[in-house]
């Protein structure tokens, strides 16, 4: 066993090189499993594949076997670079300019993996002989794309095996503008509604022969739109709805069309389930149009970590580090949190998140270097 500190920059720049474009994980499992291995930790590498979705690879490895078990969730598939020329730095070179590391990922999550691991060996190093935990991470290709057969899989896993995870930090970019500024102790739900009315076509001359499907869909979109969902509390916004398309494709001006159809998007808080939501949308739909089709996808409920010990660590290391005083918040949209949070307390703390799935996404590397600090810090305080 080689136990070598690990800079967090350059595997930083090692991981963004790999173009894991999601769901291909490229080589970076390959190189964390090499990494982690080489430093004592067990590692499972779990290819999972349903139907209909591509096969996905990823990785859980634990260093020790008592409790209590601090897992690092993370992810390293990436979005698309989009168009290569509105990148000033190749999105996959790593390269580093004016202290900031380039390349899609450097911020959603690359970044955050590295300094994670780099502070997991260097802590290693240090406690090795009364170490008496567990280190763990769960890392998935599988958070960009459908997240179908990345870490909601993965728990499942877990389970059946009786690994039992007791916290959980996520490495996402949860700071909006500056490092420290912002940790997440929930995030909001979100679920997608598709309507389409029917009605029956006609003449505009002659309405008394035709059923405007458009009246309908109006009616029940004012319904949806105008109903206020709650006032929020005390760590959440209130919920929202947004329509994000009506479509009725009707090139002509003499006919009334025979459907029409309309999308929205629900993000809503703790004081709703997509349950009761889907309850409430079926009865507007059923008060305000006739014939209709609705189709509802929950991408997530919502989820809150009330405060407690392991948001106090992270607070507490953050502030040691960067003398600032962090915002629990539960803004932004889904995370792989709202899988894990019902296996484990969950919070989430990364990098900046202001060029994410931009152009030019990048990463001051002095961030990446006290973000790896602050990740030590918690797993001193945890663990000591
Ligand atoms: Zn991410």
């Amino acid at each position: 066993m080689t136990n070598i500190e690990i800079d967090p920059v350059e595997l930083s720049q090692s991981l963004i090189r790999c173009k894991s474009i999601t769901p291909d994980q490229a080589g970076t499992l390959d190189l964390i499993q090499e990494i982690l291995e080489k430093n004592g930790f067990q590692c499972s590498r779990l290819p999972f594949k349903e139907e209909n979705s591509p096969e996905v690879d990823n990785l859980y490895a634990t260093y020790g076997n008592k409790e209590p078990n601090l897992c690092f969730a993370g992810h390293v598939d990436v979005v698309p670079p989009g168009k290569i020329d509105q990148w000033e730095e190749d999105p996959f070179s790593g390269k580093i300019k004016n202290n900031l590391l380039y390349g899609r990922g450097a911020a959603d999550m690359k970044s955050a993996i590295a300094s994670f691991i780099s502070a997991s060996i260097k802590y290693i190093l240090i406690n090795k002989k009364k170490f008496n935990g567990t280190l763990s991470f769960l890392i998935t290709s599988d958070e960009e794309g459908p997240a179908i057969n990345g870490t909601k899989k993965v728990l499942q896993w877990l389970k059946k095996n009786n690994i039992k995870i007791n916290d959980c930090i996520i490495g996402e970019p949860t700071n909006p503008t500056k490092l420290g500024e912002m940790i997440k102790i929930g995030r909001r739900g979100s679920l997608t509604g598709h309507l389409t009315f029917y009605g029956k076509e006609g003449h505009v001359a002659y309405p008394e022969n035709a059923d405007n499907p458009i009246t309908q869909l109006i009616n029940t979109l004012k319904v949806l739109n105008e109903k206020k969902l709650d006032d929020g509390n005390s760590f959440f916004q209130p919920s929202n709805l947004e329509i994000t398309t009506i479509d009725v494709n009707n090139n002509v001006t003499n006919m009334i069309p025979q459907s029409a159809s309309a999308s929205f998007n629900i993000r809503f808080n703790d004081e709703h389930n997509s349950e009761s939501l889907t309850k409430w949308i079926k009865e507007v739909c059923e008060a305000t149009a006739k014939n209709h089709k609705l189709d509802i996808i929950v991408s997530g409920e919502s989820f809150f970590s009330e405060p407690g010990k392991l948001s106090n660590i992270i607070v507490k290391s953050i502030n040691d580090e960067l003398g600032v005083e962090p915002i629990l918040s539960t803004n932004g949209g889904t995370s792989d949190g709202r899988f894990i949070k019902d296996f484990s307390n969950v919070a989430e703390f990364g990098l900046i998140g202001k060029t994410m799935h931009k152009f030019n996404e990048n990463i001051s590397i002095n961030d990446i270097r006290s973000l790896s600090i602050i990740y030590f810090n918690i797993i001193e305080k945890y663990f000591d």
